[in-house]
């Protein structure tokens, strides 16, 4: 890994490249874009980071330095690509995706991921990109300034569910001490990415908390949030980010799914309690994919049609890998 790193930064020359996220990016994808380019500049390679998609209020403090740009920014460079949390090109929005369908490289921590770039930084053990970045920059011998080591902390304290979910290990919490260490503030992190809900977002919450369905014994949970909820309550596409978590957090739930319309159709998240449970398998069947436990697809067609085919496979999901449960009525 380290040395397809060291090939990357030889290949690069002294830029300019872009560093590409995923659309509708999180925590993991926005911080380690970030790092990337913060890096990339201390080492004379200038780089730009783009993304279909605006940066979430909530992770706006980390690029008030570094911008990431719209791929139709004026002045962006003809420059190749290395593409960050992104399981496949299609992740990266149809634009970016038909402009680089082979991009320089990609970092990732997707299982999913084919290796569809010419370098292949991809660890599907990995909790988050940000912990194959950092390794790479440290395995370097380089450091992280303070403002990287921040979006580094941040890919890696949400893509593991705040140092909770499974792929958590004594490596990601020694790693974020040593972010601390180059200047990553926990509390600003958590104040910015927790403590600044907009009422809308609770608003959203109660509603979908209202439409929470239980099947399969209880093992399996859903709810699908229709367009006119967001419109009533005023509420932002980014205000339903983690929702599905509350569906997976009840009690004997071992699989669940929260759906919104996007686009004409509708976009599923699917999370299971258990990485044995494979939500990407599960996706797959829609042509989605992601993370063992963590997964999304997009659907062409309504709810109505979605609900039988999405409980289904969650049925068969459960079925392959699932124990016993009990009922919520
Ligand atoms: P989320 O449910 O938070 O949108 O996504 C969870 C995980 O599934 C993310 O790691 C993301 O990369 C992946 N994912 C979400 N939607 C899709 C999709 O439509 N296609 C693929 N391949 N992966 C997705
Ligand atoms: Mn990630």
């Amino acid at each position: 890994m380290l040395e397809g790193f060291r090939e990357l930064l030889r290949r690069m020359g002294g830029g300019p490249v872009l560093v590409v996220g995923h659309a509708r990016p999180d925590g993991d994808c926005i911080g380690s874009q970030v790092a990337l380019a913060r890096f990339l500049g201390s080492q004379g390679i200038s780089a730009t980071c783009v993304n279909v998609d605006p940066v979430p209020r909530k992770l706006r403090f980390l690029v008030e330095e570094t911008p990431v740009l719209p791929p139709d920014a004026a002045g962006l460079p003809e420059a190749p690509a290395v593409f960050v949390d992104c399981s496949d090109a299609a992740r990266a929005g149809e634009v970016l995706a038909a402009r680089f369908p082979r991009p320089l490289a990609c970092l990732d921590h997707h299982v999913s991921n084919p290796g569809f770039a010419e370098i292949n930084l991809v660890h599907p053990g990995a909790a988050a990109t940000a912990e194959i970045l950092a390794d790479l920059i440290y395995g370097l011998g380089g450091r992280p300034d303070a403002v990287a080591a921040q979006g580094l902390f941040v890919g890696l304290a949400t893509d593991t569910g705040q140092f909770r979910y499974p792929a958590t290990t004594a490596a990601s919490f020694r790693l974020a001490g040593r972010l601390v260490e180059d200047g990553a503030d926990p509390a600003d992190a958590s104040y910015h990415l927790y403590e600044c809900e907009p009422p809308a977002r609770l608003a959203l919450l109660r509603e979908f908390l209202g439409r929470l369905e239980y099947a399969h014994d209880g093992r399996a949970c859903v709810a699908y949030l229709p367009p006119e909820i967001f419109q009533r309550l005023g509420a932002q596409a980014e205000d339903s980010e983690g929702l599905v978590e509350y569906a997976r957090s009840v009690e004997g739930v071992q699989v669940a799914a929260y759906v919104e319309s996007r686009n004409g159709g509708l976009k599923a998240s699917l999370r299971s309690n258990n990485p044995l449970l494979r939500v990407d398998r599960l996706a797959g069947q829609f042509g989605g994919g992601g993370h063992a436990a963590a997964a999304g697809c997009f659907f062409e067609g309504d709810w109505e049609s979605f609900r039988p085919r999405l409980l289904a496979a969650m049925g068969q999901t459960l079925a392959d890998r699932g124990t016993p449960g009990i009922s919520h009525g």
